[in-house]
């Protein structure tokens, strides 16, 4: 099988590795369509490191091709899809319900082999029948969009409200597409134009250049801020120009340290939350769902699909930011 290694920072070779097999558990996909996710990217240019060589994607849908020891609820040739994250289910924090901070938590592509290549094996608790009304595109973004969801869901906008988004990359796009689909009213905001024009054809609003963010926000009774950016300056300015009794809802991963005036925040009674992918098993059921009922349709981010072959170059593209997802075709 083909198989796209990570052999050291911006340099990927595809391989022709021997088949797996699943282990006891476990269902064997013969992957279709991959997404490509920031977390590949910052592996891809050695902001983050992983033991190589390394296989990178956790975003995959694929056929059922084999099924290992114990697994019932799943016939050869389903289509299906992967929810990427897998909590333990065990430990105090998977028993309360917050799974997706679970610290055993195994994510392919991360701390476990990931899916750019033609098998991938998957926990078949973790892996979800795909409707046929979802068209494939639109399941390969599944799993950002169930990331958008969630923090849509962590902020309590409901329709009628107006709220503000910072970072038009994929979260914060699937963010407004979901927020819209909601009848929340957005205001988006990114340094690419191309961004913003995607972020309006979803519905956002744009402010003008040099608008005054803090100013803007108030006086159009924003109730939620979310920060999708994942850069300080982002961070910062959430904080700063958030309007009193807001909301401001981290999705981004900045590992740089960001600045808040304590003050400005308990007096002005902002509250901060942060979202973190998603719960087992309960976003993604709500999101297939969502998706077969055409209530959301993700594919609307997608820009650029490439062949596993061109990994290499469809990684360095993603680095730019300027493009929206991008998918991998296997084979
Ligand atoms: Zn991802
Ligand atoms: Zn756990």
């Amino acid at each position: 099988m083909k198989t796209a290694w990570l052999l050291r920072p911006e340099t990927v070779a595809v391989h022709d590795d021997p088949e797996p097999r699943p282990g006891p558990g476990e269902v064997m996909l013969r992957t279709e369509l991959a997404g490509i996710c920031g977390t590949d990217v910052s592996f891809y240019l050695g902001h983050r490191v992983v033991p190589y060589p390394f296989v990178l994607g956790h975003e995959v849908i694929g056929r059922v091709a084999a099924l290992g020891d114990g697994v019932t609820k799943f016939m050869i040739g389903q289509r299906v899809l992967v929810e990427p994250n897998y909590p333990c289910l065990s430990c105090r924090l998977c028993l309360s319900g917050r799974g997706a901070v679970c610290a055993q938590k195994g994510s392919p592509g991360v701390n476990l082999p990931g899916c750019f290549s033609e098998y991938f094996n998957a926990p078949a608790e973790f892996v979800w029948l795909l409707p046929d009304a979802i068209s494939g595109q639109d399941a390969a973004t599944i799993e950002p969009l169930a990331v958008s969801q969630h923090g849509f869901n962590r902020s309590g906008a409901k329709a009628g409200d107006t709220v503000a988004v910072l970072g038009c990359g994929v979260v914060g796009l699937l963010l407004i597409h979901s927020a819209v689909a909601a009848g929340v009213r957005v205001i988006a905001h990114d340094r690419f134009v191309n961004k913003l024009e995607m972020a309006r054809s979803l519905g956002a609003e744009i402010p003008e250049q040099n608008a005054d963010a803090a100013q803007m926000w108030q006086k159009e009774n924003v109730t939620c801020v979310f920060e999708c950016a994942g850069s300080p300056a982002t961070v910062d300015l959430a904080m700063k120009a958030a309007p009193r009794a807001s909301r401001v809802i981290l999705l981004g991963l900045s590992s740089e340290p960001a600045t808040f005036s304590p003050l400005r925040l308990v007096r002005e009674g902002i509250e901060i939350r942060t979202s973190m992918i998603y719960d087992h098993p309960k976003d993604f059921a709500c999101v297939i769902e969502k998706v077969a009922r055409g209530v959301l349709r993700p594919s609307c981010v997608v820009t650029h699909t490439y062949p596993l072959e061109s990994l290499g170059r469809a990684l360095a593209r993603a680095g730019t930011g300027e493009a929206g997802k991008i998918h991998i075709k296997i084979p």
